[in-house]
């Protein structure tokens, strides 16, 4: 039996154990890839810890942000080849044939599979793929930099779209973690003004880095909503709530201007209170987001690919994974941590 290492999760309530598994093969339609580069996102541990709902079945692999190389495919492949740069993605693959999935809805489909959730993902060495989903990388990228793209970077673009925001309005992005930053950056190529919240001073700094006009520290400012009231001269048009925090999502509704309308992306386990009175005399818009469809997905890395988007990020062995997660949860991580799956 050929081996690999990778992280598992065998209890919701325990660190991941990095051990040797079976290297999967590759079935009907799908390939092995051997992957090089793994983002670690929030979901990731709020898959390990169990936080939702819907929750996943240990053992399992975590991991929606990876990238390498095909390595093997399967009967009935022929979208991508031995040798081709491919990812894999949160929407692993669909059934293709519901009303979802046949009206450009496809994220919506019921009996959509999910990586690193529904599938085993990208914390191992080698991963399997589903061949019509699995997203293909751009030539001449930094493949380190594209893995962030795969989940952060396509979630972001769909809910700036999501957001209704017009080029030259105001968009707030709340939360400017590993979603957050990149969402700056695709915001303002997208033509739009930029403010953002979080909860430290480095965070603020990230973000203005990345093209942020106005960025809130929502811990030191008496009242963020004022001040984003004040500065974009009555709210702003639209926004996108990465936050991992339920007063983070209240707080945004507040900033919004009459008729905008605001994506949540974020999923913290709470509720949040949403002002029914406000809501309908302002006709604000309040929607969730889900990722995006693989066509979303091939604009988001063409964005990346342009050299519009640059994610900030740290490369960190396999190894550190739990160490990730507890640096995540402290809000330690200035963008995205990349996990380099062969060191
Ligand atoms: P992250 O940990 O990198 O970033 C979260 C950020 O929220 C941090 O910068 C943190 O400081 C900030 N934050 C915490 N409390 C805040 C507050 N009160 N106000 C403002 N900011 C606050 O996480 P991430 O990887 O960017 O993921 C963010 C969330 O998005 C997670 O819940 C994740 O599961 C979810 N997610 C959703 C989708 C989707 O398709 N809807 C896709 C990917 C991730
Ligand atoms: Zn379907
Ligand atoms: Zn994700």
């Amino acid at each position: 039996m050929q081996v690999m290492k990778a992280a598992v999760v065998k209890d919701f309530a325990a660190p991941l154990v990095v051990e040797d598994v079976a290297l999967p093969t590759p079935g009907l339609g799908q390939a092995l890839v051997k992957v090089r580069y793994s983002g670690v996102c929030h979901t990731d541990l709020h898959a390990a810890h169990g936080d939702w709902p819907v929750r996943p079945a240990p053992p399992f692999v975590p991991g929606h942000e990876g990238v390498g190389e095909v390595v093997a495919v399967g009967d009935e492949v022929t979208r991508i080849k031995v040798g081709d740069i491919v990812g894999n993605a949160w929407f692993w693959s669909a059934c293709g044939e519901c009303e979802f999935c046949e009206t450009g809805r496809e994220t919506l489909c019921p009996d959509q599979k999910n990586g690193g959730y529904s599938v085993d993902g990208s914390f191992g060495q080698y991963m399997l793929v589903d061949a019509a989903y699995a997203p293909v990388i751009p030539d001449g990228v930094d493949l380190a930099a594209a893995a962030p793209i795969l989940c952060a970077g396509v979630t972001v673009y769909k809910g700036l779209k999501e957001s209704e925001v017009k080029p030259g309005q105001w968009v707030l992005i709340s939360g400017v973690g590993g979603l957050g930053h990149i969402a700056v950056q695709y915001a303002r190529a997208m033509g739009m003004r930029v403010v953002t919240v979080d909860v430290s001073d480095e965070k603020s700094e990230l973000a203005r880095r990345h093209g942020a006009e106005l960025a809130v520290n929502a811990l030191t400012d008496p009242d963020p909503v004022a001040t984003i009231q004040d500065v974009t001269d009555g709210g702003v048009h639209g926004g996108l709530v990465t936050a991992v925090n339920g007063a983070a999502f209240t707080q945004a509704v507040g900033a919004l201007r009459r008729g905008g309308t605001l994506s949540l992306v974020g999923l913290p386990p709470e509720q949040f209170p949403l002002d029914i009175f406000s809501t309908v005399l302002f006709g604000l818009t309040v929607r969730g987001s889900i990722v995006g469809t693989r066509r979303d997905m091939a604009e988001a890395l063409d964005f990346f690919a342009r050299g519009l988007i640059e994610p900030t990020c740290t490369v960190r062995p396999l190894a550190d994974v739990n160490d990730i997660f507890d640096d995540m949860l402290a809000g330690r991580i200035d963008g995205r941590v990349v996990m380099d799956m062969h060191t």
